[in-house]
């Protein structure tokens, strides 16, 4: 056989649709604050199923801004899952919140809402789930909860923007929710994401945290007798702004999630076919009653042989990762008293995972070849 080309892990996909849709726009009037954001966010309600989403230079901004609108103050609790990105808690952090770690789902990976229950008090402000590998969280019961304690529940939906739960879309189900549009998320506009709700205060505290705390809407104007140049800082915010060119990039994305959706799916049932023989090796749970858009791929082997196949498929060109140390495992959180021993489920779920690589234009031939690899390797470790 021929030497094997590198397979990266993930890859996005610019086609030259979207190249126009960006070239047409650097020379246009607004190359920021324009009306292309208004656009791209209304593109966004559509596949989210919302009534508004305020477009914001990332992820992490997204998941500040929201914190932001549900009024998170120093010392309020906030609940959420070790298995993600560190900024889902961070974000929480920078303003003052207090985390607490729930335990996973040892099969899907995301936060086990009877863990979350345990740690309710009257101390907390929010329940943030996180949609691990596309695969939406248990929205239903979350949202049970939240009411229960008049708490509301935040979805960090970084990898699953265009999944379905029970038939409805990613974006409607939970109280705020947070979109990515880094390269290796379901959509991209280089850096960006958004906030996604039905609340429309929720929406105007996330969108004025965008723009500095700067009001302008008359309706909301302490002092209304001035000129129309009046405008009033009534809180804290940041530039959080995302830019007319990338928003364009963005609608122009959206406008091919359908297809991202149902390459992934063919990878993903490319991966099952023919990895499902091969011994010891727990492939991602897949509840029927969703939909996912998978935008990893998570595979768990025995912990005592992970490093070595994961060094040995990166030596073979395959562009592996693991998703993901457990937040409350980094020297940051543990300086600050937490251990990845509070959620035995997540760091039991990290210590075998591998993620395998998941992009739209993964050949099944590379899939095949992946596979392969993977059960020799598990083969010759055993
Ligand atoms: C990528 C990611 C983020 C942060 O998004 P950025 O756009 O990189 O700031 C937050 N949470 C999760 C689960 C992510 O995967």
């Amino acid at each position: 056989m021929a030497p094997m080309k590198n397979i990266p892990y993930g890859h996005q996909s610019v086609n030259l649709s979207d190249v126009f849709a960006v070239a047409r726009g650097v020379r246009f009037e607004w190359i920021t604050r324009g009306p292309a954001v208004e656009k791209f966010e209304r593109d966004i309600c559509k596949i989210a199923g919302s009534a508004y989403a305020i477009a914001v230079s990332s992820g992490s901004a997204a998941l500040h801004c929201a914190y932001a609108a549900i009024g998170l103050e120093p010392g309020d609790e906030v609940i959420t899952t070790p298995l993600t990105f560190a900024a889902t808690a961070t974000t929480a952090m920078n303003p003052g919140g207090v985390i607490l770690f729930a335990d996973i789902h040892p099969d899907t990976g995301n936060i086990d809402p009877k863990s979350v229950e345990a740690l309710i008090s009257l101390r907390t402000k929010a329940i943030v789930a996180v949609d691990y590998a596309g695969h939406p969280a248990d929205m239903d019961e979350l949202m049970v909860l939240g009411k229960k304690h008049g708490i509301p529940v935040i979805e960090d939906a970084a990898h699953s923007l265009g999944s379905l739960y029970k038939g409805r879309p990613v974006g409607s189900l939970a109280d705020i929710t947070a979109l990515s549009f880094f390269p290796t998320k379901n959509i991209t506009t280089g850096e960006g994401g958004a906030v996604v709700t039905n609340n429309p205060d929720f929406a105007r505290k996330a969108r004025l945290f965008r723009s500095h705390g700067m009001v302008r809407d008359k309706e909301f104007l302490h002092n209304t007798s001035e000129g129309p140049w009046h405008r009033e800082l009534q809180s804290l915010g940041l530039n959080y702004r995302m830019p007319d060119l990338l928003a364009r990039l963005g609608s122009s994305q959206l406008h091919r999630l359908p297809i991202f959706h149902k390459k992934w799916k063919q990878v993903f049932l490319g991966y099952k076919e023919n990895l499902s023989h091969v011994p010891n090796l727990t492939l991602p749970f897949h509840h029927r009653e969703s939909d996912p858009m998978w935008r990893l791929y998570p595979l768990r082997v025995d912990p005592r042989i992970r490093r070595a196949v994961f060094e040995d498929l990166r030596a073979a060109g395959i562009g592996v990762q693991v998703n993901y140390i457990p937040v409350n495992s980094h020297p940051y959180f543990r300086e600050l008293g937490f251990t990845p021993d509070s959620t035995p489920h997540a760091r039991d779920y990290y210590a075998g995972e591998i993620s395998l690589p998941m992009f739209a234009d993964l050949s099944s031939r590379s899939v095949k070849v992946i596979s392969q690899k993977m059960a020799d390797l598990r083969r010759s470790k055993k």
